[in-house]
């Protein structure tokens, strides 16, 4: 699968906010943007001070920090955005909801993994069971009543609990039920956009779009 393979700190000091896409350095103070919060490059000092985006370059930087977020190139977010457009409701929060309930985001929110990477190498490693079942597709989208566990493997369930020790205060937002015993998540409803806790403008993303 194509991803981007470039620096994850250069994302952050970019979009100008940290988006936790390397784990525990994350929470460490060997976190590039805390140590150096204006954008990468030559002139990334300046830059931060001087520049101001066009409105084009606002909806396109949107729309790649989203993707950053989640992992998901060009072909598969457009896939998003045109189901989030044709659903009733907001598309931009339709869009974000789509994002938010792909498997390895879920096993990211419940505090299972470092990153987004890292979840993500675990369902593709076919650790990751949903109703019982495994899946190994990371895109895979879950809905209210489903049930999402990690296999019961001894050294799995000992380096996931050691990791719920390091991140469970980043908690665990409403629509999904925790539980770190049985490195089980009950999916209770679906993600409001209130749950997401990221600085995302995602009407712009509707804008560039729209175009
Ligand atoms: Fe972003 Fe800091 Fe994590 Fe690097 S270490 S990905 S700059 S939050």
């Amino acid at each position: 699968m194509a991803r981007y393979t470039g620096s994850s700190c250069r994302v952050c000091r970019r979009e100008g906010q940290k988006i936790f896409l390397k784990g525990t350095r994350c929470y460490t103070d060997k976190c590039a943007f805390d140590r150096r919060s204006y954008p990468p490059g030559q002139h990334g000092k300046g830059k931060s001070r001087r520049f101001k985006m066009s409105n084009y370059g606002l909806q396109l930087r949107q729309k790649q920090k989203v993707k950053k977020i989640y992992g998901v190139l060009e072909k598969q977010f457009r896939r998003y955005f045109d189901i989030a457009n044709r659903s009733k409701g907001i598309t931009g929060e339709k869009l974000l909801e789509l994002l938010e309930r792909r498997v390895d985001n879920v096993i990211f929110r419940a505090c299972f993994a470092y990153s987004r990477t890292h979840a993500r190498q675990l369902v593709r490693h076919g650790l990751v069971l949903v109703n019982n079942r495994k899946v190994n597709i990371p895109s895979y989208s879950v809905k209210p009543g489903d049930v999402v566990q990690l296999k019961q493997k001894e050294k799995l369930v000992k380096n996931t609990k050691e990791i719920i020790e390091k991140v469970k205060d980043r908690g665990v937002p409403d629509w999904l039920k925790g539980d770190f015993d049985n490195l089980r998540v009950d999916i209770t409803g679906l993600p409001k956009r209130s749950d997401m806790g990221i600085d995302i403008q995602e009407q712009l993303i509707v804008e560039l779009y729209s175009k």
